[in-house]
């Protein structure tokens, strides 16, 4: 393989030693990962540098799309569905809910493996969707008109702005004014009442238990204590 090394430059020409013109099958990997992502032309200092190397193939991975969104939108879904403070399970959680997979009944009827689909609370007919689910529906509705002044003191203001895609995708113009770490404990808090809206209605469809919004919002809270040193830093309460 010492001849595309050589033309990479990563290894020096020297003509004293022999060199093979075909690169061995079981290295012509490394000639498709660079073919792939273009880098067959970058500097010799980016190739040989992990961490370049990485941030390169990040910027130039094809975004898969979000419906509604833009493809930047769309990129900033997937960083934020992988964000490193997220516990496992918020991250399953926002994949498939950006990916509107989450087995709600909409989506399970869609795919043959629910009797109808249509929202198991009482009194409400509409299709179960995700965006139903955890976003129109009355229960959802209730838990985020209760919890939302009370955990987003850093948001604009009447709330205007806070809306489907903000809460649950964590994207939207209401977000720019805020640092990283503003960024951080909103994006945590919205994914606890995401799984809050989840759990209970699992509840009611598993068990037939109907949880309370009072009950609901002390799962909330119970559950923001698993990130309060994300949140509040070290110490905090
Ligand atoms: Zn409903």
């Amino acid at each position: 393989m010492g001849s595309y090394l050589r033309t990479l430059k990563i290894l020096p020409v020297d003509l004293k030693t022999p060199v093979s013109f075909n690169l061995p099958k079981e290295y012509s990997f490394i000639k498709t990962f660079l073919k792939k992502y273009f880098l067959e032309s970058e500097d010799v200092t980016i190739l040989t540098n992990y961490k370049h190397l990485v941030s390169l193939v990040q910027d130039r991975e094809p975004v898969s799309p979000v419906p509604g969104l833009t493809l930047r939108e769309a990129k900033q879904v997937w960083r934020n569905a992988a964000h490193p403070a997220l516990q496992n399970r918020h991250k399953d959680l926002s994949w498939m809910v950006a990916h509107e997979i989450l087995p709600v009944r909409a989506v399970m009827h869609s795919r043959g493996m629910a009797k109808n689909p249509i929202c198991p609370r009482s009194g409400c007919n509409s299709p179960e969707t995700v965006h139903h689910l955890l976003w129109e529906c009355g229960a959802a509705r209730d838990l985020w008109a209760k919890t939302g002044p009370l955990y987003f003191p850093c948001l604009p203001a009447g709330g205007a702005q806070f809306g489907y895609q903000l809460a649950i995708l964590g994207v939207g113009r209401g977000l720019k004014d805020l640092t990283a770490q503003e960024f951080t404990s909103l994006w945590l808090t919205l994914n606890v009442i995401k799984d809050a809206i989840w759990a209970t209605r699992n509840l009611l469809v598993g068990k037939g238990v109907t949880v309370t919004l009072h009950a609901c919002e002390l799962k909330v809270t119970s559950m923001l204590q698993g990130y309060r040193t994300t949140i509040f830093g070290r110490g905090g309460r």
